[in-house]
């Protein structure tokens, strides 16, 4: 398996291997760049079929971490972790412990929280090895559920969009919500709802979907039939690669804005999309208020209106981007990809 030729390496700075026999834990941190400050991104924890998938996750989602960090213009660079889930049985207070080791092993070049498969519980079980984790329930600056601030981020983003696309407000907008009974899917809703968008809803939770009729008007629809909607926005808040060659044409949208990691399947995808007239708001741009978030209880005091002063500053980010695209034909994403390599670079530079 190669690591400095991998397809998803892209020069980053660390790359920690960590087993600890004991436990079974066997974790990956990929810290791509701290040009900014230390790096920052969520452990993973899951079935991989292979260590290569491990690998190559942690490489692609912590280079991801720095894009969506530098965007939202915070202080810190990107990182992510990946531990292979063991098979048969473990003792997962401790497997987290040991993995609390080997992030305190980087000595806070790395700070850790919760991302797919891992929940506040495991990040107090890593706090009793280092003091550089996220995402605790408790403590004087525990910033709790980021859900609320990614949905108001994602929200912002979205009204932004519709106004760009000639709509006065989202009143009477027709917005199709994949995923709408998720954390973010069902604040995102409310705000929507709250501005007079019609909405469209789909995900596998029935029962969340029938609250969300009964509360918002919300019509509901099949998981498999939300391509096809007719729609001005597709908000994807559930899963990643959904746009992709079997579904882009069935989309009869004017933007997609939504909340979901890695929308597009592959990075043509965005000019595909540029290609139908459809405006896209780059994933990681709009759904940063997780990550903001975060950032709110690194900071160490927990301060709401600078929270709110980022979520402002991605939104005219996002305007910069779309700006851009229009006025160089050119795809959304690469333009957001091209200016978070240039703020990554110029930091890299003045530090240096
Ligand atoms: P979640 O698991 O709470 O919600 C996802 C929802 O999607 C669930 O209700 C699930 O039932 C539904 N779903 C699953 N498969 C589906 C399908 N085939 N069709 C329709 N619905 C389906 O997750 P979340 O925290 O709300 O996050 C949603 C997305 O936003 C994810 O892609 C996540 O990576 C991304 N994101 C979340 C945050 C955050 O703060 N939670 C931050 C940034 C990005």
């Amino acid at each position: 398996m190669s690591v400095f030729e991998h397809p998803s390496f892209d020069d980053h700075e660390k790359v920690l291997f960590a087993t600890d026999k004991d436990t079974g834990l066997r974790a990956i941190i990929s810290v791509h760049s701290t040009a900014r400050g230390p790096s920052v991104g969520g452990c993973r924890f899951w079935s991989y079929d292979s260590s290569a998938d491990a690998l190559n996750d942690a490489l692609r989602l912590s280079q991801g971490m720095s894009y969506k960090n530098v965007m939202a213009d915070l202080p810190i660079g990107g990182g992510k972790s990946v531990i292979m889930k063991p098979a048969g049985d473990f003792d997962r207070e401790a497997l987290f412990e040991a993995f609390g080791r080997a992030v305190d092993s980087l000595s806070g070049h790395y700070i850790t929280a919760e991302d797919v498969g891992v929940s506040p519980a495991d990040m107090v079980s890593v706090s009793r090895s280092t003091k550089y984790v996220t995402g605790l329930p408790e403590g004087k600056a525990a910033s709790g559920d980021p859900s609320p601030i990614t949905a108001e981020g994602v929200f912002r983003g979205i009204r932004a969009c519709v106004k760009r696309a000639g709509f006065s407000d989202l009143s009477g907008v027709r917005i199709a919500v994949q995923g709408a009974a998720g954390h973010v899917g069902q604040y995102l809703c409310g705000h929507l709802a709250s501005e007079g968008a019609e909405l469209i809803i789909a995900d596998i939770n029935e029962d969340a979907l029938k609250s969300l009729h009964e509360k918002y008007g919300a019509r509901i629809v099949d998981k498999d039939a939300i391509y096809d909607q007719d729609a001005d926005v597709f908000a994807p808040c559930a899963l990643g690669s959904i746009i992709n060659p079997q579904t882009i044409d069935r989309l009869k949208v004017k933007m997609v804005a939504g909340a979901a990691n890695n929308q597009l399947a592959s990075r043509d995808m965005g000019a595909a999309l540029q290609s139908r007239g459809i405006l896209y708001a780059p994933d990681y741009v709009i759904n940063a208020g997780g990550i903001i978030n975060v950032m709110g209880e690194i900071r160490g005091d927990f301060d709401p209106a600078w929270v709110q002063g980022k979520l402002e500053n991605l939104e005219s980010t996002l305007g910069e981007i779309l700006d851009r695209a229009e006025s160089e034909g050119r795809p959304a994403n690469v333009i957001a990809d091209e200016m978070a390599r240039a703020r990554i670079e110029e930091a890299r530079v003045a530090k240096a």
